[in-house]
């Protein structure tokens, strides 16, 4: 965060002097439309963006509006690829991100390096985050506080599948390894849950995860993380250049 500081105060010398942008890192110039009003602070949460329906296409809005964010970075595999000079072999990151506030997402990134493919997972990441409707709906708590889910919920990647069921406080998250760091990520601290199919497959199951907690919104997000996993791959392709 330090650089933003020194960018800050020559772009000063700017004539027009917009105040809203003054306490708001300069590097970033938005280009979409919901970038612009975050950047000029007529947008200020998640919440305004996913109750109008707008897309994230850009990181920075992610950045801005999510400064604490969390990630944690749940595989790195290398895979081989078929290019025209042969094999290639390349790194494929697996992140997860969340708010612990009712906020998650999982990016997935392809690169050389490692550190290019987590880097990519992460930017991946902030393009499809999802809101999670935490609350408290076991009969046997009723506490009324957030720290379970809304309802009964199922999710699946493939042949991978959960079922997410709230659970009285003090049960902790019941859960596989990964499905449990997702949980976590996504704020929840009780919960059952049951999976089936290949739940070793780590993005498998955290794409069912991920998936089963997007259907508790009721609201129309924009993203579904049935087809995420094809939709970004075939994402991945041009950029591999
Ligand atoms: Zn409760």
């Amino acid at each position: 965060m330090s650089p933003f500081k020194s960018r800050k105060q020559n772009s000063q010398k700017q004539e027009d002097g917009s105040s809203s942008f003054s306490n708001k890192p300069n590097l970033w110039q938005p280009k979409t439309e919901l970038g612009k009003k975050v950047a000029s602070g007529q947008i200020t949460s998640m919440d305004q963006i996913y109750l109008g329906g707008m897309k994230v296409l850009e990181p920075e809005i992610i950045d801005t509006l999510l400064p604490d964010l969390k990630e944690e970075v749940l595989e790195v595999t290398s895979t081989q690829r078929m290019t025209a000079y042969g094999r290639k072999q390349q790194m494929r990151a697996v992140v997860v991100m969340g708010s612990e506030r009712g906020y998650i997402s999982v990016g997935v990134g392809k690169a050389a390096e490692s550190r290019d493919a987590i880097s990519k997972a992460i930017e991946n990441a902030k393009k499809k985050i999802v809101k999670v409707s935490l609350g408290c709906s076991s009969w046997e708590c009723g506490c009324g506080t957030n720290h379970s889910v809304i309802r009964t919920t199922m999710g699946k990647s493939s042949s991978t599948q959960i079922e997410i069921k709230p659970a009285p406080r003090g049960v902790g998250i019941v859960a596989n390894e990964t499905a449990k760091k997702v949980l976590q990520l996504a704020g929840i601290k009780d919960v059952w849950t049951l999976s089936k199919g290949r739940t070793r497959n780590v993005l498998n199951m955290v794409l069912a995860t991920v998936n089963a907690l997007s259907k508790l919104n009721q609201l129309k997000l924009g993203i579904d993380y049935d087809k995420s996993e094809k939709t970004s791959s075939s994402k991945a392709a041009p950029n591999a250049s």
